[in-house]
């Protein structure tokens, strides 16, 4: 049941006391690095005096931006000579920033996904197939090392030309997939138009579906759509990759690896810790990893910690399903919105597809949310599709407290991405 049972059955005290342990250690590894070195000496705090988890708090936070400033090599806490490869994030958000690894920390990777992959239930026998992008996207060999170190048969078909995709599923016998979950929807309608019925012509029973946020309700689809179990998988380029966090089979929340990771939610605009349960900011501290160690990082992405214990056995705290980045939050006159509000709603409807977007604009003072969807089968059935029209208003507007222009436009309509699906395009002016 467990690939590690000597960390993933820790109790919580037992677990404490390891990170406590790492992270000492890794203070003391940080104090090589020449920005950490310049951060403790401005902040006047000597590595000795972090001795507890509750130390922790007198470091000042690392942000996305010292990446950047720090580029790329300035973080650097080992000899360059002992750094073996570097990945780049996707800069979803603007200039790339660097992450380096030693071998020892391409092995605790690996290790990480592993035990991920082994938690949903593959084993070796299992066929892996990865639709993620290789090079620097770490989704791609991130995966990659994670699935052959459990010792499946890996087919790292990378992202794009997706008939292609769906051959090797077919004549490989693929049993378990990871997809960016926009692109498994994508992919069940190919297999469609390819006359191909997932739970007759394929062995998959496994998805693995992560690297951008969506809700409950997609995970729905894409199960009930190509007839498997899709799991939630999170990570970060700066925290190594995917094998962060992870569903276990009970579906409910993502544990996160805590003998690799000190966790803490934060209220990001006063930076002070949430109470307990409530939704923040996740800060992280690595405490597994030597090239370039970072301490309590700034994510950016919402979640809240899950209260309880889960039956799966582990006391690695879950994290709820994100709910997005502080960044990919809008404000329309005033209110907060995520996108996913608005996809859970719409993943109600059994007419929609599962591909949408947002556009932003503004007339005189007035912002305006217009929000286009495919349906999910051609009709010119006018009277029920304004009907539909009007309910789907009506929820968003229970949902969002305002009252967007729903367009419901033909399958195949809208731009259709082979990395993480845009969601949202804001065409507003600034108004002097
Ligand atoms: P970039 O930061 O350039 O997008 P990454 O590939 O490192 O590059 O992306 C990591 C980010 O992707 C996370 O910080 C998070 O916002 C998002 N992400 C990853 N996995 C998930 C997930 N399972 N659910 C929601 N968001 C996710
Ligand atoms: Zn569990």
């Amino acid at each position: 049941m467990y690939l590690h049972p000597e960390f993933e059955t820790l109790t919580r005290s037992e677990l404490e006391v390891l990170q406590t342990e790492r992270l000492r250690a890794t203070i003391k590894q940080c104090m090589n690095s020449p920005f950490y070195r310049k951060r403790f000496e401005e902040s006047h705090i000597r590595p000795e005096e972090i001795k507890n988890l509750d130390d922790l708090r007198k470091i000042p936070f690392t942000t996305k931006q010292d990446l950047r400033d720090n580029y790329p090599f300035g973080l650097a806490a080992v000899p360059m000579e002992e750094v073996v490869r570097l990945h780049s994030s996707s800069g979803t958000t603007g200039t790339p920033t660097v992450i380096l690894h030693t071998q020892r920390d391409l092995d605790e990777w690996a290790n990480a996904v592993a035990r991920c992959l082994y938690m949903v239930g593959l084993r070796p026998g299992d066929i892996f197939q990865n639709s993620s992008g290789y090079g620097m996207f770490t989704g791609g060999l991130g995966f990659q090392y994670g699935a052959e170190r459990l010792g499946m048969l890996t087919v790292p078909a990378a992202a794009g030309n997706t008939k292609r995709q769906i051959k090797f599923i077919t004549d490989f016998g693929t049993t378990a997939l990871h997809a960016i979950p926009s692109y498994a929807g994508r992919l069940y309608e190919v297999m469609v138009e390819m006359g191909i019925d997932p739970r007759r012509d394929t062995n998959l029973h496994t998805l693995i579906i992560g690297a951008e946020p969506h809700s409950e309700e997609q995970r729905k689809r894409i199960e009930n759509m190509l007839g498997v179990k899709a799991y939630n998988s999170f990570g970060m380029s700066e925290m190594c990759g995917p094998g962060v966090a992870f569903e276990c089979k009970e579906q409910n929340g993502l544990h996160i690896w805590e003998d690799y990771y000190i966790v803490e939610i934060v209220d990001p605009d006063t930076l002070e810790p949430v109470p307990e349960g409530e939704v923040g900011e996740l800060v992280l501290t690595t405490i597994n990893r030597e090239a370039m160690p970072l301490l309590r990082y700034r994510t950016r992405d919402l979640t809240r910690i899950l209260p309880g214990t889960c039956p799966c056995g582990r006391h690695h705290i879950r994290l709820d399903r994100m709910k997005g980045r502080s960044d990919d939050m809008m404000i329309l006159k005033g209110v907060n919105i995520f996108p996913i509000q608005i996809e859970t709603i719409l993943m109600q409807f059994a007419e929609l597809g599962n591909n949408y977007l947002i556009t932003l604009t503004n007339e005189e003072a007035n912002d305006l949310m217009t929000v286009e969807v495919e349906l999910k089968e051609f009709s010119d059935d006018y009277p029920h599709l304004q009907a539909l029209t009007k309910e789907i208003v009506r929820q968003l507007k229970d949902e969002i407290l305002i009252t967007p222009i729903v367009r419901l436009v033909p399958k195949g309509t809208l731009p259709q991405q082979e990395g993480k699906a845009v969601r949202v395009k804001d065409l507003r002016k600034t108004l002097i």
